[in-house]
C-alpha cells in the first residue's frame, strides 16, 4: 500500500502513560508500531475521564480500566520561584513527586526524537479559580461568573483579558521553554466558551446562521472588569453593549424565537450592530494573548516552534479566534479534527479543515494534521484520516491519543507513514 512522506510524525502521551506502562514500553510502541519521530507531553491537562471521548476502557494499560484527570495540575516540577502571582498547581495522587516532563524529555531525546510540551485548555482548575483567583473568572452577560459545560459540568474558566492570567500563562510557556530542552510548546488554551450547544451540533445537525447571533451572547462572552479596561481602551463600550446583547438574547430561550418572527436575520443584525462590534472585540482580546505569549516566549527561546492546536474547527470567530489574525504568532499549526472515529464518511470535514486552513495560511505554513487513535477508531479510518491529510498537503501528522489507542491503530499508522 502506499505510503505518505510526512516531516513529523508525533504523538501525545500523558503522564499516567509513563506511570503505568513505563516511559520505555510507550517509547518503543510509538516508534516501532507508528514510526513516530516527535512526542509531546500534555503537561498541564485539563479535567477529563479517560480513555477520551467515550466511556470505554484503556486498551493496553496494566495497571488501570480508566483515569480522570486532576483538574489543570503541572506534571513537571514547577519553580516556584518564577511565579509572581498565580501559581501552578501540582498532583496530589500516584502521579507527585516525579518530575515527568524531564522523563520524556530525557528518554525521548536519547532515542533522537524531536519533544515537545502541549498545555492544555484551562490553565487553572475550576476549584482554585473560585478559591484562590476568583476575580479570573470570566464573568457571564447577567453578571454571574460563567460556567461552561464545555469542561464537564459548570467549570469556572479564566478570562483572557485578566493581566494576572496573562502573566501566569507566559511564565508557565516561558518556564517549560527555558528549564527543558523542548523542541516545540503547543498551546490549547481555550479562548471564550462557545455557546453551550455547539458541541452536540459539531458533526451532527449545523445551528442556523441567527442561532448563533441569538444564542452566543448567553454562555460565550466575558464581561469581566479586565474585559470593560480593555474594551475601553479599544473604543469600544462593553457594558452599554450588554444592554444590546441581552435584548438580542431574548430572541433565543425568550419570547418570541426569532424563528416565530417576520425579522430576518440580516435586519436583526442591522438592528444590534455592538454584536459585531462585540465579536471583533473578542477576536482582538485572544490575538493579542497570543500576541503577547509569543514575544514573551521568543525572548527566552527564540528558537522554539511555537505551536498552536486549532481544535474549534467551526465558528470559532464566535470565540475570537481568527486563523488568519493569530497565524503570525505562532510558527506551526495542529489542525484538531478527529474524524477517524466517527466512521469514515466525516473525513470529508477533515479535507474541508485541512483545505481552508491551508487556503488561510499559505502552501508552507507547517501544518501538522491530528489523527484520531481514539476509542472507536479502526486501522481503516486511521488510513483514511492519513491519506486526506496527505492529499491536503498536511506535512505533519499528529497522534492522539496514545493512552485509548489499540496497537492495531498504532500499527496502521506505521504501515501508512514514511519520516524524511
Ligand atoms: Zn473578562
Amino acid at each position: 500500500m502506499a505510503r505518505y512522506r510526512f516531516i513529523e510524525v508525533a504523538s501525545s502521551v500523558y503522564a499516567w502513560d509513563m506511570h503505568d506502562e513505563g516511559v520505555d514500553s510507550v517509547l518503543d510502541n510509538l516508534q516501532d508500531l507508528s514510526h513516530v519521530n516527535s512526542v509531546y507531553l500534555i503537561a498541564l491537562m485539563h479535567k477529563e475521564r479517560h480513555p477520551w471521548p467515550n466511556d470505554t476502557f484503556f486498551p493496553h494499560n496494566p495497571i488501570r480500566r480508566e483515569y480522570m484527570t486532576e483538574d489543570s495540575v503541572a506534571y513537571w516540577q514547577p519553580d516556584f520561584n518564577r511565579y509572581d502571582g498565580i501559581r501552578p498547581a501540582v498532583p496530589g495522587n500516584f502521579l507527585a513527586g516525579q518530575d515527568w516532563l524531564e522523563l520524556l524529555v530525557d528518554r525521548a531525546k536519547t532515542r533522537g526524537l524531536k519533544v515537545g510540551v502541549e498545555l492544555s485548555h484551562t490553565m487553572l482548575g475550576s476549584d482554585r479559580l473560585a478559591a484562590e483567583y476568583p476575580d479570573v473568572r470570566q464573568i457571564d452577560i447577567f453578571g454571574k461568573p460563567l460556567a461552561t459545560t464545555h469542561i464537564g459540568e459548570n467549570h469556572f474558566v479564566p478570562c483572557m483579558n485578566n493581566p494576572d492570567f496573562r502573566r501566569y500563562v507566559q511564565q508557565l510557556f516561558c518556564e517549560v521553554s527555558e528549564r527543558y530542552p523542548i523542541d516545540y510548546v503547543l498551546n490549547c488554551i481555550m479562548p471564550f466558551p462557545l455557546p453551550a450547544k455547539y458541541l452536540l451540533t459539531e458533526y451532527e445537525e449545523e445551528m442556523e446562521p441567527w442561532a448563533w447571533i441569538t444564542r452566543s451572547p448567553v454562555g460565550s462572552g466575558c464581561f469581566c472588569p479586565s474585559c470593560v479596561k480593555r474594551a475601553k481602551e479599544a473604543g469600544f463600550d462593553l457594558l452599554k453593549a450588554r444592554d444590546g446583547l441581552l435584548k438580542l438574547a431574548e430572541y433565543e430561550g425568550g419570547t418570541p424565537a426569532l424563528k416565530d418572527t417576520n425579522i430576518s436575520p440580516m435586519e436583526l443584525l442591522l438592528e444590534h450592530r455592538e454584536f459585531m462590534d462585540w465579536l471583533e472585540f473578542k477576536c482582538m482580546s485572544v490575538t493579542s494573548f497570543y500576541e503577547e505569549l509569543n514575544t514573551a516566549l521568543k525572548r527566552v527561546r527564540p528558537d522554539i516552534d511555537n505551536r498552536m492546536n486549532v481544535y474549534i474547527t467551526s465558528h470559532s470567530e464566535y470565540a475570537g479566534f481568527r486563523v488568519s489574525k493569530v497565524a503570525k504568532h505562532f510558527d506551526s499549526m495542529r489542525a484538531c479534527v478527529y474524524t477517524e472515529n466517527l466512521g469514515t464518511g466525516l473525513t470529508e470535514k477533515k479535507r474541508k479543515v485541512l483545505m481552508s486552513l491551508r487556503k488561510t495560511l499559505g502552501k508552507d505554513y507547517h501544518i501538522l494534521s491530528a489523527i484520531g487513535v481514539l476509542p472507536g477508531s479502526t486501522p481503516d479510518s486511521v488510513r483514511e484520516g492519513i491519506r486526506v491529510s496527505a492529499e491536503c498537503g498536511a506535512q505533519s501528522i499528529a497522534l492522539g491519543h496514545y493512552d485509548g489507542a489499540t496497537l492495531d491503530m498504532l500499527r496502521a499508522v506505521g504501515e501508512a507513514v514514511e519520516t524524511e
